[in-house]
């Protein structure tokens, strides 16, 4: 066990923006009091933000799911179905641009299209996809996708990892959104991933992006049975490319939904342990400019006070989620409600793009967005009362 004046020495030293160590790291997350921790990580945001530390901002956004199938058949997933099941769906293009036609109406910036690795789908598919979406909405961010479906598009289409990349970014994909990182050493993702790449080739894929000019979010799935030594792993793994590449924006944990799945819930991170994790993230990854907190599985109060253990992001309203949701995430949320909740924690909420620029800074309350259709999951297969495949709730097809 550590001596407490030398947690506190890693603390005050992580606090002042000196790097810490993986074994740091790891004890800081071990021992450190929840309080301090959270402290000290507030105290590097602050410092990293001066000047506008007072704001925490938020994106509008849509998931656009085009299939769920998928060969991959990852343990923890609860949205995909194998490629002959007949479960299997797809939407087709016309579907999906009236999913983008729905997000620029209610002020979406960004789409993330996600779905299966399927068995047909190669780099031609994804080409087609993003050159239409551009084509009809320019104004939309493609931020999705993430090293997985390289290799698997690739795969499919026999070109190199490098040829995928440059050729779905030259179709329309802005950034990766990170997808498929979810425990990048090796036990922890043979275990709940057996059939994805290893974390060391999705590191070498983003790395990659990265020099091509296209950026990223990172992303951690915790709470799948991982060791707190595993976790601390992770960060290092994202941390090394990050020195090499700077292409990482931002660092996204996210805990393990327990239902519809493989695992059958017999692990799940606790909301300290979360919360824990986005402290730590904030004074081990002083490379990475973003920690987004998030609301969706962990909660709106837990999203809260993320905010106040060094996330400087609230993540996203998502027009359309499925994925976690299938596995049980219950929160819902609207635009007026985020506002709500980042201006309660004490910070003024500003709508972000992909690249966090402020779009529109609400300090004054009087001068709230008052539309009350931008909602999450407003047209989701996964939840009660949302709208089933092919239907879209707000878009007549007409
Ligand atoms: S997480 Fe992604 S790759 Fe894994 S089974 Fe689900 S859809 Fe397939």
């Amino acid at each position: 066990m550590t001596e407490k004046a030398d947690l506190t020495a890693v603390l005050d030293r992580a606090a002042e923006g000196g790097r810490i160590t993986p074994e740091e790291a790891l004890e800081l997350y071990r021992h450190a009091p929840l309080h301090a921790l959270g402290q000290a990580a507030d105290a590097v945001r602050r410092r990293r933000y001066a000047g506008t530390e007072h704001i925490a901002t938020y994106i509008i956004e849509r998931n656009i799911n085009y299939t769920n199938a998928c060969v991959t058949a990852c343990k923890f997933c609860a949205f995909y179905a194998a490629p002959k099941s007949d479960k299997v769906w797809t939407r087709d293009l016309d579907d999906i641009l009236r999913r983008c036609a729905e997000t620029v109406e209610l002020g979406g910036t960004q789409i993330m299209f996600q779905g299966g690795h399927h068995p047909d789908y190669g780099v031609e598919y994804y080409e087609e996809h993003f050159a239409a979406i551009k084509a009809a909405y320019p104004q939309l961010v493609i931020h999705s996708l993430g090293a997985s479906e390289v290799e698997h598009m690739a795969r499919i289409s026999g070109v190199s990892a490098e040829d995928a990349i440059r050729r779905i970014h030259a179709a329309g994909l802005d950034s990766f959104a990170g997808a498929g990182a979810e425990l990048l050493p090796e036990r922890p993702r043979k275990a709940i991933a057996p059939l994805k790449e290893s974390g060391e080739r999705w590191l070498e894929i983003m790395e990659l992006a990265h020099r091509l000019g296209v950026e990223s979010t990172s992303t951690m799935l915790m709470g799948t049975g991982e060791t707190n030594a595993e976790r601390i792993e992770h960060l290092r793994m994202i941390r090394d490319v990050q020195d090499r590449t700077g292409g990482f924006r931002a660092f996204i944990p996210y805990t393990y939904q327990p239902q519809n799945n493989a695992l059958k819930g017999r692990t799940q991170a606790t909301l300290f342990e979360y919360l824990r994790l986005i402290a730590v993230a904030r004074l081990f990854l002083d490379n990475v400019a973003h920690i987004q907190g998030s609301w969706l599985t962990v909660g709106k109060e837990v999203g809260q006070l993320s905010l106040h253990y060094g996330a400087d992001d609230l993540g996203s309203i998502m027009l359309e989620e499925n994925v976690v949701s299938s596995a049980g995430a219950k929160h819902r949320s609207n635009r007026t409600e985020i506002i709500d909740l980042i201006r309660k924690s004490g910070r003024v909420p500003a709508q972000r793009t992909t690249t966090y620029e402020h779009i529109l800074v609400h300090d004054d309350p009087a001068n709230d967005p008052v539309d009350d259709h931008v909602v999450s999951h407003l047209s989701s297969t996964a939840i009660e009362g949302g709208t089933a495949h092919p239907e879209l709730k707000i878009l007549s097809t007409n």
